[in-house]
């Protein structure tokens, strides 16, 4: 890793300003400190040479030809900027080694991890235009060895939580956990997975499968805590009684006098799966050589994974947090410093964006949210309510169900709720059928003698009990 850094860096130069004092005169220990400030800045040597090619490239000398002549000839895609051509916000990258070598560094350079094709074409659409830009990242990607050694198959679907949908960044999160990888040097075995369920940016912490609810809330504090604040709630794949037992110790290091209580909702985040996966695919990917080296490469992957695009949010976690996305090697690079227009109206665009973002999640859930309510009523029994419950034909033994049958017995009490889709009721020893019935065979019972109509059940069938 180290002795890549050194090679790519070596391609640069570095300038070291040293800013004198003022007037040189000697240094005390104040003026000592201006004296000392160095800057570092990574320069681009080559890009120079691309401004050579334009004219006589193949797909760009026209609309440099235009753009250079004297008088200068506007055209309707391209304009020039500081000599250098762009298409619409992009620059154009004329035929030559520059194209595989960008790619290359945005699929599997220092800040990159092997994202698939599609977020690699993104990646590089955002920044560069050449024809066949999509052909090239195609070819590339699709040839790229370690790829092609170290990514599963796993298709990219994932249902989606049923959770409501988070008001704003890093306040609902999940926190998962991905057991059993090569212990390491430095004696991690595992990684915690904190996912912020709004801009979908994640956290990949290395751990220790034997930690306890106490070192993962230490963990958890100085991580996340640190950077976003506390959370209102967390989703996580661990049992409750290990999440509780997190979450009381996380209140504990904040010495809040403030009573908390929790609710728990057992339900699985789908995206946090995805994430899993992907990050297992990034994760092969770069410590391919030292797959004991794992801890050294989950920073890289993580900028990766926030650095593209989210398939429910339609945006890179990175700026939906911080309003941009941070630079990449070829932003520094090889980006000519001259994106003007950004800065004006930020505030503005932000809270727009946030407010895309809510929605695009809403749609998102949408799908799972129709599919799951065709067959969800909301019906709630306690203890104690009395009940109808429907025998269904194929509770009764073979033979003895006739079409007289009642289609309803009791009323019954309800004796437990198993979950919300599950009741066991007070079943008389005559009927020989399990106790435990679905929640779409249980009616609440009303009584003929309750006079007033105070209703909330939601069963029509019962009616024909109360008609007059
Ligand atoms: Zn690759």
């Amino acid at each position: 890793m180290h002795a890549r850094w050194l090679t790519f860096l070596q391609r640069f130069s570095f300038v070291l300003k040293n800013k004198s004092g003022a007037q040189n005169r000697v240094a005390d220990a104040l003026s000592r400190r201006t004296a000392l400030l160095t800057k570092l800045q990574l320069e681009a040597p080559d890009l120079s040479s691309i401004q050579e090619l334009y004219a006589t490239d193949d797909d760009f000398a026209e609309p440099w030809g235009k753009l250079t002549s004297e008088p200068p000839m506007p055209h309707r895609d391209y304009s020039l900027r500081h000599n250098f051509l762009f298409k619409d916000n992009v620059l154009c990258i004329p035929a030559s080694s520059w194209r595989e070598h960008l790619i290359k560094e945005v699929h599997s350079g220092g800040l990159s991890a092997h994202v698939g094709r599609t977020k690699t074409l993104e990646q590089m659409q955002n920044r560069f235009y050449w024809p066949h830009l999509r052909r090239d990242v195609a070819r590339f990607v699709e040839r790229c060895p370690i790829c092609q050694l170290y990514k599963g198959n796993a298709q990219n679907t994932g249902f989606y939580t049923p959770l409501p949908i988070p008001n704003s960044i890093w306040e609902d999160l999940s926190m998962d956990f991905v057991l059993g990888l090569p212990r390491t040097k430095r004696g991690f075995d595992s990684i915690m997975v904190v996912v912020d369920r709004f801009s979908k940016m994640a956290h990949f912490l290395a751990c220790r499968k034997t930690f306890d609810a106490l070192s993962v809330a230490i963990l958890f504090f100085k991580e996340i805590v640190r950077l976003h604040g506390l959370p209102r709630s967390i989703t996580s794949d661990r049992d409750v009684k290990f999440v509780s037992h997190f979450w009381r110790e996380l209140w504990k290091r904040l010495r809040t006098e403030i009573k908390l209580s929790s609710a728990y909702h057992p339900q699985t985040d789908g995206q946090t799966e995805v994430v899993n996966r992907t990050l297992g695919n990034m994760l092969r990917c770069l410590a391919h050589e030292h797959p004991k080296q794992w801890d050294e490469y989950i920073g890289q992957a993580e900028f990766a994974y926030n650095a593209m695009s989210n398939r429910s949010t339609g945006q890179c976690p990175f700026s939906i947090v911080y309003t941009k996305c941070p630079n990449h090697i070829v932003d520094i690079a090889v980006l000519p410093q001259c994106k003007s227009k950004v800065a004006a109206k930020t505030t503005e665009v932000y809270s727009k964006m946030l407010q895309d973002v809510r929605e695009k999640l809403e749609l998102a859930n949408d799908s799972y949210k129709e599919q799951a309510n065709a067959h969800r009523r909301m019906k709630i029994f306690n203890p104690g309510d009395l009940v109808m419950v429907r025998l269904r034909k194929e509770r009764f033994p073979p033979g003895t169900h006739s079409k007289l049958s009642p289609r309803k017995i009791g009323p019954v009490p309800i004796v437990r709720r198993i979950n919300d889709n599950a009741y066991i009721v007070d079943l008389p020893p005559t009927f020989l059928t399990p106790a435990t019935f679905n929640v779409s065979d249980i009616f609440a019972y009303h009584s003929p003698d309750a006079g007033n109509v105070q209703s909330i059940s939601s069963g029509e069938e019962t009616s024909a009990a109360g008609e007059t």
